[in-house]
């Protein structure tokens, strides 16, 4: 049955393939990759094969040895996988021309094997994301792109900046802007909920928005309202917006942060198997590190960002309000994103001042001849923010809990990078890391996870987490989205800091069937694809 199928498959490609006989059956492919460690996706062990590739389609697996081809690649010892897909990008970043647009050769997430990033997540993406995603198909990348559109965009967009509830009209707004996305093609809806103006909605109103991506068949994922010492209440709070929302949910990027919470993991995962055992579709993304990276505004309270930057400004100002804002960064300094010292705030991106990129709070206090304390620390946040605001990283992550939710069947591995080139910003090293570091730290090095199991997590879980079908696995039929990597050397070099390095391992990356990354060059090929729900 496998070589009349073979067979038929021929006789339908021999057309377009390359020395293509259509006078005799011997088959023909574009490329044959031949004798690789085959992953197909599916959590289970490889087997040799070849994989024989038409146009963008993976046609033929199997022996291939006697056949045509036009580009016969050996490798043999190498890992053959899909294709990773990365399912929390912030491919596309706020400033205009920058992240996709400004390296769209992606070379930091080729180099890793990713040949699928998904943008708008935490709640923001732009709209309408009909206009993203014409202009990164007129611009072309390497990589296939898709999005969620982000609640807080919508909210923002209809209420503005303000900490108040929507009147009627402006939640049936919002619904329409819902619907209005899901129908341009996003994958769901995607909150922060941390972050102003996402924070002051109630979980009520994202439930209705989310019921409005479920009639789509979307997905609900979010960044939650806390990660830190109200991390439980959080998990309860995404499962309850799936379970009454009525569609998958998703704990994006899930870490426990702050010292007096770590080894939580262990109960968040537990609420994660209740919600399972009792029928709710949840699922669990992460980055591979010890460190998060937002804006510094993450250390500073609600009440303060009601109203948006110019009220936040004015709040500065006011002696009393200041005082009141100093001691509750202060405390999450203490308990929360902070680690407890100035020096786990490390500055990655200032654009009013490049100089101070790289650069944690500590020395900076230090630099200005301040005492290096808290309550200091407190003040020189508010002075960045005042001055323009800044990225940061974050170290408050232990590597146990890391390791914990990273075992859990549920769990995907996704950057919250983008896309990166050298530059004056001093990124987290996940944009430039986190696959390889799975696959390297985390499989070869400590064994946490069997290879096969990680490749799955990469691949088929993320892609039938959105409905990506012929994507994310190795089989007749599907679409030629490939990575080959070398499983004893594949491994993440960048560091915190000197983020701007490149993994190691991946020998040929095929994004619809053509090279992108062949014999460890980038080619300039930009063939990525705009991936749409429908
Ligand atoms: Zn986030």
């Amino acid at each position: 049955m496998r070589i009349l199928g073979l067979i038929l498959v021929t006789l339908v490609f021999a057309g377009c393939a390359p020395g293509g006989d259509t006078g005799d059956t011997r088959q023909s492919f574009d490329i044959v990759l031949e004798g690789g460690d085959v992953y197909s996706g599916v959590d289970v062990a490889p087997v040799v094969s070849d994989v024989g590739i038409v146009g963008d389609r993976i046609v033929a697996l199997g022996d291939l040895g006697d056949s045509d081809a036009g580009t016969r690649l050996d490798v043999t010892g190498l890992a053959v996988m899909p294709g990773f897909i990365d399912i929390h990008s912030h491919a596309v970043r706020s400033e205009p021309g920058d992240g996709i647009f400004r390296w769209p050769d992606a070379e930091n997430q080729i180099r890793q094997g990713v040949t699928t990033v998904i943008g708008g997540p935490d709640g923001g993406s732009p709209l309408p994301i009909s206009e993203t995603l014409a202009a990164i198909e007129k611009s072309t990348a390497s990589v296939n792109f898709g999005t969620f559109v982000g609640h807080g965009s919508i909210r923002g967009l209809i209420i503005g900046d303000d900490d108040r509830p929507p009147t009627e009209d402006e939640l049936q707004s919002m619904r329409d802007e819902v619907r209005k996305a899901m129908q341009q093609g996003a994958f769901g809806l995607s909150s922060g909920l941390i972050y102003a103006p996402g924070r002051f909605a109630t979980t009520e109103e994202v439930i209705e928005l989310a019921k409005v991506a479920a009639e789509y068949d979307g997905i609900y994922i979010s960044h939650m309202r806390e990660e830190g010492l109200d991390v439980l209440k959080s998990v309860a709070e995404t499962i309850r917006i799936g379970e009454e929302g009525g569609l998958p949910t998703q704990l994006t990027h899930h870490k426990i942060v702050g010292a007096p919470m770590w080894g939580k993991s262990t109960e968040t995962l537990r609420l994660v198997d209740e919600a399972l055992a009792r029928g709710v579709d949840v699922s669990i993304d992460q980055y591979p590190y010890t460190a998060s990276s937002t804006s510094l505004t993450i250390l500073f309270p609600g009440w303060s960002l009601d109203g948006g930057r110019e009220s936040l400004l004015a709040r500065m100002a006011d002696p009393e309000q200041r005082l009141r804002m100093r001691q509750e960064i202060v405390y999450r300094i203490e308990v929360d994103r902070g680690g407890n010292d100035p020096a786990n705030v490390v500055l990655s991106n200032c654009p009013h001042d490049n100089t101070i990129n790289g650069r944690n709070l500590s020395e900076l206090l230090r630099q200005q001849e301040r005492e290096v304390n808290n309550d200091n620390a407190a003040e020189l946040l508010m002075e960045l923010v005042a001055a323009g605001n800044c990225s940061a990283v974050f170290h408050a992550i232990n590597e146990d809990d890391m390791i914990n939710i990273m075992r859990h069947r549920v769990t995907m591995p996704a950057s919250d990078g983008g896309i990166e080139g050298p530059s004056e910003r001093v990124p987290h090293p996940r944009n430039y890391g986190t696959f390889a570091r799975v696959l390297g730290r985390y499989v070869r090095e400590l064994g946490v996870l069997p290879l096969h199991a990680a490749v799955h997590k990469m691949t088929m879980l993320p892609a039938d987490r959105i409905g990506l079908r012929d994507r994310g696995r190795i089989a007749e039929g599907a679409i030629a989205d490939i990575a080959v990597i070398d499983p004893a050397t594949v491994i993440d070099t960048a560091t915190f800091e000197n983020p701007h390095q490149y993994a190691k391992g991946a020998h040929h990356v095929f994004v619809s069937g053509e090279a992108v990354l062949l014999n460890g060059e980038m080619t300039g090929a930009r063939p990525g694809k705009i991936l749409r729900s429908r």
